[in-house]
């Protein structure tokens, strides 16, 4: 297997050059393009990894998936819904129109940045502080790893650029959608996007959501079955931004990215896939991980159309 993955990432390497690390986030655009890295962790409990899976990189839109399992948790699946919905929208992440011209005014989905903030906004806790460190608990628990922690460099970078973000918040709480102190509900969601994780980190929680919200390693069950489910078709759905249909067709396989540069995926029922490479596609997915990650799919057979 490590042979294999070896293999793969020297074939996807030429991609790099054909795409761009996110500079929108200034302390993103300081990432070294050139790296890439692949994480396999199943469900016998062995890590493959191979490049560079041991760099540390912001989990940004990936961390969606798991606020939204809490927000589920905390508030029942009807109420995040009512708030929220569950369709693709064809726009960019972060796009603030159909927030105006669908009514009733609610996001499309928890997948988009506005969606992502809405749930934000329904972590009970009794301050942003105490919703957050709710938050990363559950991702340490997930990730089984207890060092998780923000990358504050990036944290602050996007609180004082994030402009855009603020904007959709707003629009939100001005037509009900969220309530309660709009800079608060940001905090939360501009420091889960910062949580520094690896590629091991990230193929733990594809790990969990293929496992059905079991932690492999301790047996816990920290979500029911049916949240697992619907987190891994909103990845289906709504994973890849822009490019989820064509990614459906082209891998099959659950996934979720960030704009850090990360790409989360789940193969029901036999593994979590990490990768990693910072250099994205003008629909904002890894350039090189979305390579890598139709070439194991291809190899190993994961997809599951
Ligand atoms: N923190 C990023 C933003 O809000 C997340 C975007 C992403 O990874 O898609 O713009």
């Amino acid at each position: 297997m490590k042979d294999l993955l070896d293999e793969i990432i020297e074939k996807n390497r030429y991609l790099i050059n054909k795409g761009k690390v996110a500079s929108y986030i200034p302390a993103l655009g300081r990432a070294n393009p050139d790296q890439i890295g692949v994480c396999i962790a199943d469900m016998e409990g062995n890590i493959f990894a191979a490049g560079d899976y041991k760099q540390k990189f912001t989990i940004q839109s990936i961390s969606k998936t798991i606020s939204l399992m809490l927000a589920i948790m905390d508030n029942g699946a009807e109420e995040v819904f009512s708030k929220v919905g569950m369709e693709p929208t064809g726009d960019a992440f972060n796009s603030i129109i159909k927030l105006e011209t669908i009514l009733p005014s609610k996001p499309l989905n928890p997948m988009i940045n506005a969606g992502a903030i809405a749930v934000a906004s329904l972590i009970k806790g009794e301050d942003p502080e105490s919703k957050f460190d709710r938050l990363l608990a559950l991702f340490r628990k997930i990730c089984h790893n207890e060092d998780l922690q923000v990358n504050e460099e990036v944290y602050l970078s996007e609180k004082s650029t994030g402009n855009r973000n603020r904007a959709l918040a707003y629009f939100m709480k001005d037509v009900g959608v969220i309530h309660g102190e709009v800079e608060g509900i940001l905090d939360i969601y501009f420091k889960q996007c910062s949580i520094e994780v690896d590629c091991i980190d990230i193929a733990k929680i594809g790990l969990f959501l293929a496992n059905n919200g079991v932690v492999l390693e301790t047996g816990e069950r920290v979500v029911e079955e049916q949240v697992a489910k619907t987190i891994k078709t909103f990845m289906v759905t709504c994973g890849m931004y822009n490019a989820s249909g064509e990614f459906a067709i082209n891998v099959g396989i659950p996934a979720k990215s960030g704009v850090g540069g990360g790409i989360m995926a789940a193969v029901p029922r036999r593994m979590g896939i990490g990768v990693f490479s910072p250099a994205l596609d003008e629909k904002g997915n890894s350039i090189a991980g979305y390579g890598v990650l139709k070439d194991l799919s291809k190899e190993l057979d994961l997809s599951f159309f």
